[in-house]
């Protein structure tokens, strides 16, 4: 019985190969169960799993310099879902229908991306992620998209996260493109924040029929950094291959170093 490990591991094919690409993963802290807690969803982590990244995750920290001890060390950043983003920092005054935000995490995840930037460090941002990249690199969020875009589709359905619940046209010839081979997609989708004035050096390569935003790429060869404002982590069982190609493209940026 004791043997069953050592045969499993004797039989992994990584055995005397290159290690699994390391990811450091965003994530947040607060008190909504009791003890002020860090908190994630575990669909980020068996997405990455699956795609073959070792996971470490990062929750808010004090210290901004902390982005470079991780980033030196990890191969890559991983953006996750969670709060709307502290509105001052992109220079608006808070609407009302602006959620709470977390300032210590947006932060972090400021100083990671910056970090990530200057290390040249792959970054996959999901959701609330490429309005955070948007945001560090200069840019600007729609604070609600129902109050701010009109005749906008919904886009906030979250009683089911894994549905197709509209469409998303790519760009052809650009980065998600070639990652989900694909121009026209049917996506999950469960925010009400969106990207407004895009910072410089991202590109739009990917919107919903209503203008609203759904990825952003940086458009130079010297970082890969993409952001899709769906969820594929939650699409891992899905019939279709395109959101699980958004984690194999991240992870084979990883294990190229
Ligand atoms: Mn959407």
């Amino acid at each position: 019985m004791s043997s069953t490990l050592a045969q499993n591991v004797a039989a992994s094919p990584r055995r005397g190969t290159t290690p699994a690409p390391v990811v450091a993963v965003s994530a947040t802290a607060d008190d909504s169960a009791g003890p002020h807690r860090v908190r994630l969803n575990s669909a980020y982590i068996r997405a990455l799993e699956i795609a073959g990244v070792v996971p470490i995750i990062v929750p808010p920290l004090s210290d901004e310099d902390a982005a470079d001890a991780i980033v030196t060390r990890a191969d890559g950043i991983l953006l996750t879902g969670g709060e709307d983003v502290e509105p001052s920092l992109y220079g608006q005054p808070r609407r009302k229908e602006c959620g709470p935000s977390n300032l210590a995490r947006d932060t972090t995840e400021i100083a990671l991306v910056l970090a990530a930037q200057r290390h040249n460090r792959p970054l996959l941002a999901i959701c609330r992620g490429p309005q955070l990249l948007n945001v560090a690199l200069g840019g600007t969020l729609f604070q609600d998209i129902p109050s701010e875009v009109p005749g906008a589709l919904p886009h906030n359905a979250p009683d089911d996260r894994a549905s197709r619940v509209h469409p998303v046209k790519v760009e052809p010839g650009s980065r998600i493109a070639h990652v989900v081979h694909a121009t026209s997609l049917s996506v999950n989708s469960l925010h009400h924040q969106s990207v407004k004035d895009l910072a410089p050096g991202l590109e739009i390569t990917a919107t919903s029929p209503d203008g609203v935003v759904e990825c952003i790429e940086w458009t130079a060869d010297d970082w890969w950094a993409m952001g899709v404002q769906w969820h594929p982590e939650e699409m891992t069982d899905s019939p279709e291959s395109w959101d699980r190609g958004i984690f194999k493209a991240f992870a084979d940026r990883l294990r190229e170093g």
